[in-house]
């Protein structure tokens, strides 16, 4: 063997190895995906002095080769590229690589950089896997002599010339006691699976080549058909679902960027998944987080971006206020509007079918993304409880007439469980009203969005009021009532209804035909109820008792038989005693207060001492919780238990 140099690597810091080494350590796999990129650039470069004619010798088959020795523990990464001459093999190997290396180190030492083949770290990843690394590599100018550099983890290297004789590198890794998974076939096969499917040079392990040179995405889209497109998704996800749409990207100014995203059917949030976007640098792959490049709700789409403009070498917080980072998020959102545009625009009837898988992924971009949200408003669209599909402009010219309230805001009907909610979407059809199907997990929050954004529009619950109360437009009188009197039926129906919630009881006249009473639950309480289950931030809601309102149709012959029983068995109130003049002492009117309570409170306890007793009560009251989905527990039993008695007393006496 030719005499070696000895030399010390150009490092800053003392020795690099150990520190390489636990840095990196969760992601010693990517040694391989370094080792063979630098081995496709090498080729590339050689591809392209043949091209250009600065090369004129036999170019001979570009490939890279993966060899494993599983006995000897050895992987070898060779390549036909341009090769490195002794002076090169100095500069890019012994000195700025390591130096530069060095200095990275000591700035991320906090944060763990999870990309290094961008800080010229690349090739000294070889030694997070390996106890010594050859390098034997022939330059392909003329006269080069071979080289062999060796290092064996410390600091230094040796440097000498060898017999290798045809053009290229061999890179060899002599791995180490704790990276023997790397010995193993079906390991490197599957690394290599990973990060080199897509590389640009044929990579060749065992009698296989692992790559799809020309990727769908590398190609122009007036090459590819939609089946091209489905089957490259199926590639990427063998185990999916067929995707509902997809769109091709693709620019080169002002940045550069290719790429093909996939709209996956999403039925509801827990099934939900992100990292399905995968990162390409160049046809390497780099990472499935792409979580500060894109805008979150894109993070749902899948498919594959390929960009050079997107550092790397970078802190995420940086990453994120990076200018072409920015512009590339904002063209990717944009892409995926205007394709949908165009979908909802050329082909209404797929989009249509669609939609309900589409459904969760637009809400959840229009709430997240002001700029997607203002396009989206053209192409979003509304289902109603018959099926029925409307663009939010052709819904509103529906409605309009009908649903219009004094306060010309024209109001939105919606139903979030047609089952639950059968009778009051009923009743609103027959009053000529049109009732929206909103029963996606983000619909509470996105019910207050379009209120804003949609003019003059209001949403309403079909059950949060009685149906003529829904969209008033007209001024209404009020039921009068004198005040004790609503105080008793106040006191009535509290003392028959479950305990925990809370009740607001007016009386109403709704007709004699009308149901006794009617349960229904304030939009707005219920919204906050709601947004603050979902995590919108306003727990102070969240932690309210339920809140409905009891609306007594005082129309009703039954409620009429129960007042009248009410007035002949229960006494009037005693009159309350006067309340204290103004300039009484604080303890006069204190008492004085207490004394008109005590008053009130001998009333209220006659009053509920009845309403435990009347049959009629108790059977109206589980009545209408029963139609509400209410009664449960104990008061279903009584009730089943009351009404058997009732069904007998009339088929059998
Ligand atoms: P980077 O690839 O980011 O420049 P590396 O440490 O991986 O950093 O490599 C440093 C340099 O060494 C490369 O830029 C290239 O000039 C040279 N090099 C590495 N591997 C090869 C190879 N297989 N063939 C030719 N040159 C190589």
């Amino acid at each position: 063997m030719a005499k070696m140099n000895k030399g010390q690597i150009g490092v800053t810091t003392e020795n690099i190895f150990p520190v390489i080494k636990q840095f990196l350590y969760s992601d010693h796999e990517i040694f391989l995906r370094e080792l063979v990129a630098n081995a496709v650039d090498a080729s590339q470069k050689m591809k392209a002095l043949a091209a250009s004619g600065d090369f004129k010798g036999e170019l001979g088959t570009i490939d890279v080769h993966v060899e494993l020795d599983e006995k000897k523990k050895t992987l070898k990464i060779i390549d036909r590229g341009i090769g490195m001459t002794e002076e090169e093999v100095d500069k890019y190997i012994n000195q700025i690589a390591f130096s530069s290396a060095g200095e990275f180190l000591e700035k991320y030492k906090d944060q763990i950089g999870s990309i290094i083949g961008h800080f010229g770290l690349g090739f000294y990843s070889a030694f997070m896997v390996s106890e010594k690394v050859t390098i034997e590599t022939l330059s392909w100018k003329e006269g080069a002599k071979a080289v062999k550099w060796s290092c064996d983890g410390s600091p230094e290297y040796e440097m000498g010339a060898c017999d290798k004789t045809d053009r290229g590198t061999v890179i060899t890794l002599y791995l180490d006691k704790d990276s023997e998974e790397y010995a193993e076939k079906g390991r490197i096969e599957g690394l290599l699976n990973k990060y080199c499917k897509f590389m640009p040079v044929p990579v060749v392990f065992g009698d296989k080549t692992i790559n799809t040179l020309e990727p769908i995405w590398s190609k122009a889209p007036s090459e590819l058909k939609e089946e091209d497109y489905m089957k490259f998704y199926r590639e990427l996800y063998p185990m999916k679902e067929e995707p509902l749409f997809y769109i091709h990207l693709n620019v080169d100014y002002p940045f550069n960027l290719t790429g093909v995203l996939y709209f996956p059917k999403i039925k509801e949030r827990m099934a939900i998944e992100k990292h399905n976007i995968q990162l390409y640098c160049n046809q390497m792959f780099v990472t499935d987080h792409v979580d500060n490049i894109v805008p979150d709700f894109l993070t749902l789409l899948h498919g594959v971006i390929d960009s050079p403009d997107i550092p790397l070498n970078v802190s995420r917080s940086y990453l994120q206020s990076d200018a072409n980072v920015k512009k590339i998020s904002t063209y990717i959102t944009k892409k995926v509007s205007d394709r949908l545009e165009e979908i909802f625009k050329e082909q209404r009837e797929t989009f249509e079918q669609k939609w309900d898988n589409l459904k969760l992924f637009i809400e959840y971009g229009m709430l997240s993304d002001e700029k997607f949200c203002e396009r989206a408003l053209n192409f979003a669209l509304f289902k109603n409880t018959d099926g029925k599909y409307f663009s939010f402009e052709d819904y509103r010219k529906a409605i309009e007439t009908e649903q219009t309230d004094k306060e010309k805001k024209v109001v939105y009907l919606y139903a979030t469980d047609v089952e639950a909610q059968y009778p009051f979407i009923e009743a609103a059809k027959n009053k000529g009203y049109d009732v929206l199907l909103m029963d996606c997990e983000l619909d509470a929050h996105f019910v207050n969005l379009l209120e804003q954004k949609l003019k003059d529009a209001r949403f309403a619950r079909v059950d949060s009021d009685a149906v003529d109360n829904l969209i008033v437009k007209e001024e209404k009188v009020k039921l009068e009532m004198a005040e004790d009197e609503r105080y008793d039926l106040e006191n009535l129906f509290k003392a028959v209804l479950p305990a925990g919630n809370d009740y607001y009881v007016t009386g109403d006249n709704l007709g004699e035909d009308a149901a006794p009473i009617l349960i229904t639950r304030n939009e707005f309480m219920r919204r906050y109820r709601e947004m603050s289950a979902l995590g919108g931030g306003m727990n102070f809601y969240g932690e309210l008792p339920e809140a409905f309102n009891i609306t007594v149709n005082m129309q009703n012959p039954l409620v009429a038989k129960v007042m009248a029983a009410k007035q002949e068995g229960v006494a009037p109130q005693a009159p309350l005693p006067a309340e204290a003049p103004s300039d009484a002492s604080d303890a006069e009117k204190q008492q004085a207060r207490e004394a008109r309570e005590a008053v009130r409170k001998a009333h209220r306890a006659d009053v509920e001492a009845f309403a435990k007793d009347n049959e009629i009560l108790h059977q109206i009251t589980d009545l209408a919780l029963l139609a509400n989905g209410l009664l449960k527990g104990k008061a279903l039993a009584d009730f089943i238990a009351r009404s058997q008695k009732v069904v007998t007393d009339a088929y059998l006496k």
